[in-house]
Order: C-alpha cells, then structure tokens, then sequence
C-alpha cells in the first residue's frame, strides 16, 4: 500500500460531503429531499457568454495551452473591470488568472506562507481556508464571531491574535457562510489597526461581491485606506458572478512581485487556465454582469424576506440577522427548542443534520466546517415555493 504524506493527512474529508452522499442515497431511492446546501446558483449563465463560447469554439488558440498568468487581453479586461468596480487604480498591479478562486487562493497562500507563519481566518469561515494554509505549512488562526454579533468579529479581538508570525489576514466580504458582508465602520476600524502592522498580507476574497442583494455593495479595507492596497491580494472569478463554477476560472491580482511568484508555481504545477473559457471571456461584455444579476439578485432578496417572515411566525426572530449578500444563512441552533435535547457543551449540528436528513428529507451544511459549532447554514437559491415549503419543514423542526 501508498504510504500516506503528514501533509496529506493534515486535510480531513469535509462532513458536508458525508452528509451530501447520504442526501443523494435518500433521492435516489425516491425521497422528496430539499437540498438547502447548493454553493452555486442553479441557473444557466448569460445567453451572449454562451454565444461567445461557441464562436470562440472555431479559433485553434481555444484548444492550445494559454500563458501561464492568463490570455493576455483577459488580464487587461479583469484589471479593467476591477478598477472601475472598486473605484481604485491597478496600474502598477498584474493579474494571474487560474482555475478558478480556490486555485487563486492556493496559489496566493503558497506565494507567500513560510512554514509556521500564521494566517488570520475570520470565523465564520470559508470552508478551504484552514485546509489550503496547512497545505501551504501555515497555522491557522481563528477569531470568533457570535450571531448575537452579527457573525462580525470585533476588531479588539482581532488585534489580540495578532504576533510577529502573522503573514497574514483573509476577509472574505460578502461572507460564506454568514451571507453577509463587513459594514463600512467596521472596514475603517480595522483599516485603521492593519495600517499599524506593515508586514501583514491582506487577502481579499470578493468571490460574492456582485451578489450584493440588499441594495448596497462591500467596502473593501483598501478603500478604507488606500495605503492597504499594496499588500493586498484581491482574488476573484466567474464561479458566482456569471453561474460557471464548472468553467474554473478565477484570478488574483496584487503588486507585479507577487504575481510573478504566482505565476512561476502556477507554470510549475497546473499551466495557463482553461483557453477556450478565456478566449470567450475576452469578447464577453463584463458590464453584463449587473444586468444578468438584477433578476437573480431579486430572487435572493425575496428568499430572504421569505425566511425573515418565517422566523417571527416560528416565534424565532431573535435568529435573524439580516443577511445581504452571497446566498446563504447560518442558523444558530442554541436558540431553538430542538436544542434543548442536546448538550450546549459539545457540537451537535452534524447529529442534527443528519436527523433532518432522514426524518424529514431537509439538506443542509453544519457549520462545523466554517468554525461554527451548533450552527446550520442553509443555501437561499432554491425557487420560491419550494424555499418557503423548505422552511416550514425545518423551523417546523427546529421548534420542537
Ligand atoms: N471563496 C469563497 C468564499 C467561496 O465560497 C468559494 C466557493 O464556494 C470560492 C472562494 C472558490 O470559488 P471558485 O469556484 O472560483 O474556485
């Protein structure tokens, strides 16, 4: 047998996923499961994305390798549009497209992580941050959030996790899982700690920034401070944006030294991302995004009033939080009744998963995984009648 490297061993298997084949075992022998765990939008992406993938089907350089950092004409394009987004100026910046957000993070993590360097993780968390840091030979440092607190973690807390190894701080606004992202006065107070600690990395992960459905979009700590944006490593794509998490595409950009690091281990390790899906994106109008988003945007925030309207008929609004943007919620559970059986010392929201599951066919994710414990996060991109009938079923349970 293979013998197994630490590194290796130092990544465990998600409980979400344990979780999502038993969800897939109950609907293939025909239960009715509501899957609340979808991480991506259930709807095909814009038509004139489409269209461009297929004339760009008829060009030979859409099946041969891209550079390393991206198609050219595509960086410029991504610089471009977050320049104009994010109301900053990138022209001393560079841009390294790769298959996708995670792979950006990977990469960025690698660039800079020396073995034992800390990275500062917000919980809650996303998911692979943990695991990509241990990859990269860094520590994990959490700092707590509550929901009585908004899941926003007080910058006094973050100041106190502060040492000489931090290398440095991943805020990821909007928020997966919490659904929400960091309000201005909070992005100033910690704009204002980070300008004190020159050596930290800031990594910004805006994978949700165009999924902003209450009406007003993230400030970002480099707007806050501008002096930030130079140790900032700004990561984004088209996983959540434009619906093609299946396309991998997703980019970093940070100062022209790093990129270059970056794109060294990515000519090392994986080669340019994907040609075809480049080369489409090249001719595909980026403006269209807002337009392609309106609708869905609209559908989130609906689903979302849904679910506040549920919690006061269940008597459990204290659970709300007013989420705003990405498409998730995280439901505490220490404040309903069905926690009552359960003992508040350990986390129970994976038994309790699992009960939804097989009592009553509901999916959704433990927040063990995002730094959570007794929490559930559900997913607000399921169609509306189905959601509210979703919502029934669980708060119906959680009450009990
Ligand atoms: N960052 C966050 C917070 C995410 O939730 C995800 C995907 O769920 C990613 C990054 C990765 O996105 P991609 O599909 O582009 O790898």
């Amino acid at each position: 047998m293979n013998k197994i490297s630490s590194r290796a061993k130092s990544i465990s298997e998600s409980v979400t996923l344990k979780l999502n084949s038993l969800a897939v075992k109950l609907a293939s022998e025909g239960r009715d499961v509501y899957n609340l765990t979808a991480g991506q939008l259930p709807f095909a992406p814009s038509e004139k994305l489409v269209d461009s993938m297929s004339d760009c089907l008829k060009e030979l350089k859409s099946f041969q390798y891209s550079p390393v950092a991206g198609m050219i004409a595509l960086r410029k394009k991504v610089l471009e549009n977050v320049e104009s987004k994010r109301q900053i100026d990138l022209s001393s910046f560079d841009c390294v497209v790769s298959n996708g957000a995670k792979h950006s993070l990977t990469n960025t993590l690698m660039g800079i992580i020396n073995p034992g360097d800390e990275v500062i993780v917000l919980a809650p968390y996303w998911i692979s941050y943990p695991s990509m840091i241990s990859l990269a030979e860094g520590k994990t440092v959490v700092v707590e959030s509550s929901q009585d607190g908004g899941f926003i973690p007080l910058v006094s807390d973050i100041k106190k996790r502060i040492t000489k190894k931090t290398k440095a701080i991943i805020i990821n606004s909007p928020n997966n899982p919490s659904g929400v992202f960091y309000p201005d006065s909070w992005i100033d107070e910690l704009a204002n700690l980070l300008i004190e600690h020159p050596d930290i990395t800031i990594i910004s992960d805006e994978i949700y920034y165009d999924l902003s459905y209450g009406g007003k979009y993230p400030k970002y700590l480099y707007q806050a401070r501008q002096e930030l944006l130079e140790r900032t490593v700004i990561i984004d794509g088209i996983s959540k944006n434009i619906a093609c998490t299946g396309l991998r595409i997703g980019y970093m950009i940070a100062d022209k030294k790093l990129t270059k690091a970056i794109s060294n281990i990515q000519g090392q390790t994986a080669s340019g991302a994907n040609s075809l899906i480049q080369n489409a994106l090249i001719a595909f109008d980026f403006t269209e995004i807002k337009n392609y988003l309106g609708p869905i945007n609209e559908h989130l925030s609906k689903n979302a009033t849904q679910l506040q309207k549920v919690l006061k008929d269940y008597n459990l609004s204290s659970l709300w939080y007013g989420p705003n943007s990405a498409f998730y919620f995280l439901i505490d559970l220490t404040k309903t009744n069905q926690f009552k059986k359960f003992d508040v010392k350990n986390d129970n929201s994976f038994e309790i998963c699992q009960e939804l599951i097989e009592k009553k066919g509901i999916v959704c994710v433990p927040g063990t995984d995002f730094g959570v414990p007794n929490t559930l996060r559900i997913s607000l991109v399921l169609e509306p009648e189905r959601f509210s009938q979703a919502l029934t079923i669980l708060f119906d349970y959680l009450s009990k």
